[in-house]
């Protein structure tokens, strides 16, 4: 993954460390080549435009041209500034005080949505939670009988109601089974579309109202790049997101999508899906990220 920006920024360190002392001219120039890459890598042109103002600024200062390591120096600032780009330190899942935790996952068809809820039900189940997986994708039969293949895989129990269409009453239902079964996380699956529309809008936010989730959590294809952050910025202002799950990083992404998504929408990637098997997800770390793409 990322691995075209990756060799592109390396090369463009490589020829600033071989310089010794820096000029002003040297960074600019670096910094366009910066520039280029990202913009390569799909990333956001206005993301791409402020993330290079501010590294240029930090690094032409004074203190920074007379150390005595100034690519070090300089590189240091373009690692930190992709840290904050691609979250900061704010991307833990968070969990409800009362100890019951309800997380909805909301996505479009095809983002990894119903593959992503067994395998972050799998890896809080290894944290030594009890989560229970809650069917409301209710269109499709098919996506009911899949998330109970995901839960028995991941090894963790499935709420599904085959006789109802109705899916506020069936979250409803699944979060009394869920106190009922002593589970202490609750992460309902809902209904995607192939695009955003209305009709999906009103059924989460109905979804939401009804069962006050600890967490939103929107599944995002990071293959699709800019559209996935497109379709992040129309989920967090109709819906109100919380976090993100970027999927499909182990394919070759040139990275746009997740070099872009906390800057547009404000909300950061929590968990990365890197495979399809359901230990294939990852607490998504902006600094062991970054240090991967600066090389
Ligand atoms: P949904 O329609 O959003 O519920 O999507 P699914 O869960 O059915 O996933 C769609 C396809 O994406 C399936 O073939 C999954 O195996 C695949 N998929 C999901 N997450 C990942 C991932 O992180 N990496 C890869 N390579 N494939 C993934």
């Amino acid at each position: 993954m990322f691995s075209s920006l990756s060799e592109k920024l390396q090369d463009v360190f490589k020829k600033l460390r071989g310089k010794g002392k820096l000029t002003e001219k040297d960074i600019k120039e670096a910094m366009k080549e910066v520039k280029l890459a990202l913009l390569e890598a799909d990333v956001n042109y206005k993301v791409v435009k402020d993330f290079i103002n501010t590294v240029t600024q930090k690094a032409v200062g004074e203190e920074v041209l007379e150390s005595l390591t100034p690519a070090q120096q300089v590189i240091k600032i373009v690692y930190d500034e992709m840290v904050n780009l691609l979250g900061g330190s704010d991307t833990k899942l968070t969990f409800s005080p009362s100890g019951f935790s309800i997380y909805m996952m909301v996505g479009l068809q095809g983002s990894g949505k119903t593959t992503t809820a067994g395998k972050l039900a799998g890896l809080l189940k290894k944290q030594g939670k009890n989560p229970l997986l809650v069917a409301c994708d209710i269109y499709r039969p098919a996506a009911i009988k899949q998330l109970e293949v995901v839960a028995q895989k991941a090894g963790v129990k499935c709420f599904a109601n085959y006789n109802s269409k109705d899916a506020v009453k069936i979250a409803k239902e699944g979060i009394e089974f869920a106190k009922a079964s002593r589970c202490d996380v609750t992460i309902v699956d809902t209904a995607g579309r192939l695009h955003i529309n209305q009709e999906l809008m009103d059924e989460l936010v109905a979804i939401k109202n009804a069962i006050k989730p600890t967490e939103i959590l929107l599944v995002l294809d990071a293959m699709t790049g800019q559209d996935a952050v497109n379709v992040a910025a129309a989920f967090n202002e109709q819906l109100g997101i919380d976090g993100i799950i970027m999927t499909k990083l182990d394919g070759d992404t040139r990275g746009g999508a997740a070099l872009s998504v906390k800057a547009i929408t404000g909300k950061p990637i929590k968990f990365a899906g890197i495979g399809e098997k359901m230990e294939d997800l990852e607490v998504f770390h902006p600094d062991r990220m970054a240090s991967r793409i600066l090389g």
